[in-house]
């Protein structure tokens, strides 16, 4: 089933080899509920608790390949959700901070990602803010609906760095890729529309 679902990838655009092996090495059911494990390789978003989805694995692999990530690059998630982003993530040899607001999620997913082995920082806290102390980097993924680019997160970026973040209302986002020149100027590109989950401020568990 892993394998036809990268077939699926391939035929839809995802053509970084990078991208597709780490959805092969990366069992995406053991990130979904029993009740959800013969789907786990359809191209569908699910439940993960919380209110919250794990992405449709198109859109993992879409905002993956849009980063240009190269091996050794140190990379800010937001929304960790469920972790199956972090761990491609991981997978493609990539350091990563990743930062979740909701506690459930947070633990849930610090535990399956040690279970792979992978070493990631992740934090609990407030991705509008990213995260100072590991700054800067070499790319950023906000895997939530943003309602604007938060300024902390482009500040946090280094020049010639990239900042992938879908844009929009609760309802519907366009993806964006912005580039920050070594001058520290934004270039913005748009890449159709998405449908996530919104990102909220304050913590408030
Ligand atoms: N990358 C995840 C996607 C999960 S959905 C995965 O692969 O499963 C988006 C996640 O963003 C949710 O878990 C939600 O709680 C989280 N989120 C929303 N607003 C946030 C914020 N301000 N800071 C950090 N995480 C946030």
């Amino acid at each position: 089933m892993r394998r036809r679902l990268i077939t699926e990838l391939g035929e839809k655009g995802i053509v970084q080899d990078e991208v597709l092996k780490a959805f092969d090495a990366i069992p995406r059911h053991f990130f979904l509920d029993l009740a959800f494990e013969q789907q786990a390789y359809s191209n569908m978003a699910f439940q993960i608790g919380a209110g919250q989805t794990i992405s449709h694995p198109y859109t993992v692999a879409f905002q993956t390949q849009l980063l240009g990530l190269k091996k050794g690059m140190k990379v800010l998630e937001i929304g960790t959700g469920s972790g199956f982003q972090t761990c491609i993530l991981c997978q493609m040899g990539v350091k990563v901070v990743s930062i979740e607001r909701q506690r459930e999620l947070f633990l849930k997913a610090k535990q399956i990602i040690h279970h792979f082995n992978f070493n990631p920082r992740l934090i609990f806290g407030d991705g509008y803010k990213g995260n100072e102390s590991f700054a800067p980097y070499d790319r950023i993924l906000i895997t939530c609906g943003a309602p604007f680019v938060p300024d902390a997160l482009l500040d946090q970026l280094k020049p010639g760095g990239v900042l992938v973040v879908p844009i929009g209302s609760l309802e519907k986002q366009e993806m964006y890729r912005i580039t920050k020149g070594e001058d520290g100027s934004l270039t913005e590109e748009t890449f159709g529309d998405f449908s996530f989950v919104p990102m909220l401020e304050n913590v408030n568990k």
